[in-house]
């Protein structure tokens, strides 16, 4: 049996009362309390009819019961899809036709909707959960047995499908098995060196494969208690900080953690390590944290479709703007626009093969076949190289690649540069629609706060730098990059704000 449960209930400590889970009013939730409320719950999704490969789709808060719905359906066989709680009417309606889940969990507050919803997609049940624990399902699992035999899956069967971010355009829905999750939990597992007593600060929403995947799996795995918030909120990390020997963030949390004024070494005297992903993490954060904590942030690349691809090692240099070694297992190959396979040093796109690449996209067998090369590599939509040192630089995404007058313009590069002058907070290079270039580099810029920054400074001290051809042609002012939940730039909104603009 195959089942993912399974592997990670390997891990579960022998004895029944050790924490897995402590929220932040320290209420504890034993091992064995997981496995008694996922198996009422498992036992629930049986008796309402689903079968083994039916979809559950779940826009729920954070709370311990999420994650027992979570194990309750690997547990029940049954496909998992959780969905982002910012998603509203006309997204909800495109995941659920599409999903077709059997059953929908959703918000008390957006049972009407949902309800709604449901019967267009012709979903069969609707059941609530709120962050308190409150709703139809728990009430529901409550007169259900908590003694459940975890359905037998095959490595090939789904566990779940998620819907990638959309930051590049509409989502898809990467269809995961159960020997992908366990091969990527068992691999991050060891590469991180998880131990006996690690605790780890769990502060990532879990409708995403960072919070869900990558976190989870690695502390059950490892029988740890997590401690459970329901969102990331500096104080109350900051509070729980010192339990924690891991944490897990985007970048945005580790600027958040570097406002604080009083953050630094004596913050977490017990962490051992500090991971960051899902998008790009400063070479400045990295340097900040480093001086104020004396720790490195260990950056790691992955994407919902593949989990987990290169991480910076747990022994040895983890450098600032690098995303590290190609993980145990995983191939990683750099080609050209021909499909030809690049050199060391030179910029491509990244291609990855390994048992944690996932088998397609939900009913899209065509752009599934797309985005696999012949020899079964998957086109991960990233472009980078691999240095002198075989750790992999991600320049950036092809499709925020600028070609101006059939010049390639990588814009990691020319951010880095805008990023280290004075008076910059951050910045976005895109290319916007240029009647004689096809495209012109612009550049979006955040400035400190009183910093007094023109366009001209900009231009100025990037020519001389950088080819000319590479220099924005414009430089617009912002309070705030736009970013997803996720802390990802959504470059695209920029682009469409900037068009009417372009130079
Ligand atoms: P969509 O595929 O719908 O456009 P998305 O690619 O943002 O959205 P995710 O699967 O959540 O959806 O994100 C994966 C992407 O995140 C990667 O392809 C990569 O571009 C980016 N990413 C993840 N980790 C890092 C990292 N450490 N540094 C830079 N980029 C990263
Ligand atoms: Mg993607």
């Amino acid at each position: 049996n195959q089942n993912l449960y399974l592997m990670l209930k390997a891990g579960f400590p022998a004895a029944p009362d050790a924490p897995a889970l402590e929220t932040a009013e320290g209420r504890r939730y034993p091992y064995a309390e997981l496995d008694a409320a996922s198996g009422r719950i498992a036992s629930l999704i049986v008796r309402l009819g689903l079968k083994p490969g039916d979809r559950v789709a779940v826009q729920v808060e954070k709370s311990p019961e999420a994650l027992f719905l979570y194990l309750a359906c690997l547990r029940a066989g049954v496909v998992f899809v959780p969905l982002n709680t910012a998603y509203q009417r006309s997204e909800l309606a495109y995941f659920l036709g599409d999903a077709q889940p059997s059953l929908v969990v959703c918000r008390p507050q957006g049972e009407a909707l949902l309800k709604e919803l449901a019967a267009d997609a012709g979903v069969a049940h609707v059941l609530t959960l709120g962050e308190a624990g409150e709703g139809s399902l728990p009430e529901q699992a409550a007169t259900c047995a908590a003694s459940f035999e975890t359905v037998a899956r095959s490595g090939d069967d789904l566990a779940a499908i998620l819907y990638t971010s959309g930051t590049t355009g509409r989502s898809k829905g990467a269809m995961l098995t159960h020997a992908n999750l366990a091969s990527n939990a068992r691999t991050l597992h060891s590469y991180w060196g998880f131990r006996p007593g690690d605790v780890l600060l769990h502060t990532l929403p879990i409708f995403h494969a960072h919070g869900l995947f990558v976190a989870c799996h690695c502390a059950l795995l490892n029988g740890s208690l997590m401690l459970w918030l329901p969102r990331f909120d500096v104080d109350t990390a900051l509070r729980l900080l010192p339990r924690a020997t891991v944490f897990m963030g985007v970048p945005t949390f580790y600027t958040r953690l570097l406002e604080q004024p009083g953050f630094g070494r004596d913050s977490g005297p017990n962490m051992r390590l500090y991971i960051s992903g899902s998008a790009p993490l400063l070479a400045e954060t990295h340097k900040e944290f480093e001086a104020r904590t004396g720790q490195a942030i260990l950056e790691r690349y992955g994407m919902t479709e593949t989990v987990m691809l290169t991480s910076n090692p747990l022994e040895g240099a983890r450098r600032a703007g690098t995303v590290g070694y190609p993980l145990p297992g995983v191939e990683v190959r750099i080609a050209g626009n021909e499909g030809q396979a690049l050199p060391q040093g030179e910029i491509g796109h990244v291609q990855v093969r390994g048992p944690n690449v996932f088998p397609g996209y939900w009913r899209m067998p065509e752009k599934t076949r797309e985005e696999f090369t012949a020899d079964g590599f998957f086109r991960t939509g990233d472009l980078g190289m691999i240095d002198a040192q075989g750790y992999v630089v991600l320049v950036g995404r092809s499709k925020d690649l600028i070609i101006t007058g059939g010049y390639n313009v990588y814009p990691k590069e020319i951010e880095s540069y805008i990023d280290e002058m004075a008076g910059v907070k951050e910045s976005a290079v895109i290319g916007l629609p240029h009647k004689d270039f096809g495209e012109a580099v612009a550049a979006v810029v955040v400035a400190e706060a009183g910093a007094a920054l023109s366009e001209a400074d900009v231009i100025g001290s990037l020519k001389g730098a950088v080819a000319n051809f590479k220099v924005p042609k414009r430089v617009f002012f912002v309070d705030d990059l736009p970013r997803n939940t996720m802390g990802k730039v959504q470059k695209n909104l920029l682009r469409d704000r900037f068009a009417a603009e372009a130079p």
